[in-house]
């Protein structure tokens, strides 16, 4: 699935001054790619991810998702649009009555998707995600990686075309992160996916992304390939970054 995203506007309100927290944004993720958006705090990576992932509508701008227009969807179209899109978070959002197995099987149980199905389906991905023998875990017995992995299944469960990680690995220790970014990669390529991926670090860019956009108050400074950009930055903030990559 191929993204594009057109003149993106977005404001708030906040102690009655406005603040752009996404001001004129245009990218293109080709199909089939993992592309980070990295930028610091407060450089609206949330808000374009709220906007990118059709949580939240832009003031401005139009978003394409394969040439077809999806920011201004009804209410019933939007529903079924999300249920192809995948997203993880820093926090993981896991329901912690549920067991990793039943955390899994929530979103096809949305979908009403038939028992036996679900089983066959959490089966494969608690595989896919390297969980087999932690399928009746209660989410407070896993680690933060194993957690990672099990939004990650969730995420995968309805067959989604784009993945969104919004500082997936921002909670998890260097190495932990390495393991998380490689089952990524593994996964965008057997599944196809366009992975769309949120961060401030740029560890996760150098090891993960093909292709990156550098954001800076609201607006985005710099794109190329992670090649381009790492042998040739050409802004301040992305210098900055740069010099601040820590080797492991
Ligand atoms: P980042 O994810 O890069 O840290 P955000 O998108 O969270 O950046 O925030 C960008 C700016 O927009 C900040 O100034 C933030 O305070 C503001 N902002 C984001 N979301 C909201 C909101 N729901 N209400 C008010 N202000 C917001």
């Amino acid at each position: 699935m191929e993204i594009k995203i057109a003149n993106l506007g977005r404001s708030y309100v906040q102690d009655d001054k406005t603040v752009e927290a996404v001001k004129d944004v245009s990218i293109e993720i080709p199909s089939n790619t993992i592309y980070g958006i990295i930028g610091k705090s407060g450089a609206g990576k949330s808000t374009l991810v709220r906007l990118i992932s059709l949580l939240e509508k832009p003031d401005s701008g139009e978003i394409y998702y394969d040439r077809k227009r999806v920011d201004n969807l009804s209410k019933k179209d939007l529903i079924l649009q999300h249920r192809r899109i995948g997203m993880i978070f820093q926090n993981f959002n896991l329901f912690y009555s549920r067991t990793a197995a039943k955390n899994i099987a929530y979103p096809l149980e949305i979908c009403h998707v038939a028992e036996k199905d679900i089983k066959k389906r959490v089966k494969e991905l608690l595989e896919l995600v390297g969980l087999a023998d932690r399928a009746d875990a209660p989410i407070s017995t896993l680690s933060g990686g194993q957690k990672q992995r099990v939004a990650i299944a969730r995420a995968l469960a309805n067959n989604p075309d784009i993945l969104f990680c919004d500082e997936a690995t921002s909670a998890l220790d260097p190495q932990t992160t390495r393991s998380i970014l490689e089952l990524i990669r593994n996964i965008q390529k057997k599944m196809n996916l366009t992975v769309v991926m949120i961060t401030h670090q740029m560890e996760v860019v150098r090891d993960a992304c093909e292709y990156v956009s550098v954001l800076n108050n609201g607006s985005v400074v710099e794109t190329g390939t992670v090649k381009e950009i790492f042998s040739n930055p050409k802004s301040e903030v992305t210098k900055d970054f740069l010099s601040h990559l820590t080797s492991n």
